[in-house]
């Protein structure tokens, strides 16, 4: 009976058009993988700046395994925390100009852990409604009593917190959108904040690196700095490598180190991939002619698309949607570009609302111009409403 139930569950999904597939990839991360034997033109992982196989960062893990080995063998709290981790936490908070920050081993537990230290049942959490699983995982753990916002509605935002008797307000919110790419009004965010004594956690997994002078992230493309933005940032996109932080004020930083479950009950991330990251974020700093090609390609894109139907998303961020609609059109459409020998990924329900499926094109500074046009060729002759409106 159990297994019956399984399999016709499994059936379900299958007939809804939501059954999820895996690329084995053969070799590194790149704009161009291997899968099956076969070269891809890929758009589809969140490399954002092209390090996931970084010469410099591949050999600071190579040395760093020589030195530390490879395993941590216990938490953050027991034994498990290198001084390899410590100096990057320390370079982390600097690079971010504020007081700490603190490692996680991915962005899933960061978030987790930062929701939940900062909000318990006699707090009320604020969350937009386009916010990551990991953030609405975390706020639901926290217990606190949650009010989900539509999408960046800064009036409802502000009624809600208005409203709010709890004990203590968090607003909590995805720094750029990962399934749509736009970026939280934060300005706006901040100074309700500062109206209602709330805190504003950004979870900033695809703007860290990206965007921002120097690429450090959202709150400093506005040109925001405030004791009470918490921000979490992950090294698994732009930096290339894996994990997360939360930085902050020192109380922040202290009470979730204290607090948080998703810290105090895992095995510290390896020394060696914190050493990666380190010369990751020396790579941030220092080649900004990455974000300045990124930058670049996103227009091309965008030109090269310009009048098809459906349009692009509006999103000035490497996150590039193309909202078809019906999962089944989304996933012929990019079934379609892989048979062109472009990899694009439909992106479904639960992910996005309903009917808002989409492929999901992400690019990164070690794609080309030449890949761009491909991709823009290959866009029109698949999406049929695009193609019907350039015959
Ligand atoms: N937040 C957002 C907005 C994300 O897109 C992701 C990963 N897709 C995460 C958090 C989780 O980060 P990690 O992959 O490091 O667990």
């Amino acid at each position: 009976m159990i297994f019956r139930r399984l399999a016709d569950q499994l059936a379900e999904i299958g007939r809804s058009g939501l059954l999820r597939r895996r690329l084995v990839r053969e070799g590194p991360q790149g704009p161009r993988i291997v899968v099956a034997g076969r070269e891809y033109l890929a758009f589809c992982s969140n490399d954002y700046l092209g390090l996931a196989n970084h010469p410099k960062i591949v050999e600071a893990a190579i040395d760093a395994a020589r030195t530390y080995g490879v395993g941590e063998g216990a938490s953050h709290l027991l034994s498990g925390h290198s001084i390899v981790h410590e100096r990057l936490e320390a370079k982390l908070a600097e690079f971010l100009e504020v007081p700490r920050a603190l490692l996680f081993s991915t962005g899933y537990q960061a978030n987790i852990g930062a929701v939940t230290a900062l909000a318990g049942p006699e707090d009320a959490v604020f969350s937009d409604a386009l916010n990551h699983a990991s953030l609405i995982d975390g706020v639901r753990l926290s217990r606190a009593q949650v009010v989900r916002y539509p999408h960046a509605d800064l009036e409802f935002l502000g009624r809600a917190l208005a409203d709010s008797q709890a004990r203590g307000k968090l607003i909590v919110t995805d720094g750029v959108f990962s399934m749509d790419g736009d970026i939280a009004p934060l300005p706006s965010m901040l100074e309700l904040c500062e109206r209602h004594d709330a805190w504003l956690l950004v979870d900033d997994a695809h703007g860290f690196g990206v965007i921002g002078p120097d690429g450090r992230g959202s709150p400093a493309h506005f040109g925001l700095s405030s004791p009470r933005i918490v921000y979490v940032g992950t090294l698994g996109k732009a930096a290339g490598v894996s994990g997360a932080f939360v930085a902050g004020a020192t109380e922040v930083i202290e009470t979730v180190l204290q607090r948080a479950r998703t810290y105090a009950y895992t095995t510290a991330a390896p020394a060696l991939l914190a050493a990666a990251v380190e010369a990751s974020l020396e790579l941030i700093r220092e080649e900004g002619w990455r974000r300045e090609r990124l930058r670049r390609l996103i227009a091309a894109l965008k030109q090269s698309l310009h009048g098809a139907e459906p349009a692009l998303a509006p999103s000035d961020t490497p996150i590039q949607p193309l909202i078809i609609g019906a999962n089944s059109e989304a996933v012929a459409a990019s079934a379609a570009l892989r048979e062109r020998g472009i990899l694009a990924p439909a992106i479904r329900p639960p992910t996005v609302p309903e009917g808002t499926a989409r492929l999901r094109i992400s690019l990164s500074a070690a794609h080309n111009e030449e890949d761009i046009a491909r991709l823009a060729a290959a866009l029109r002759e698949v999406c049929p409403s695009s193609a019907a409106a350039h015959a």
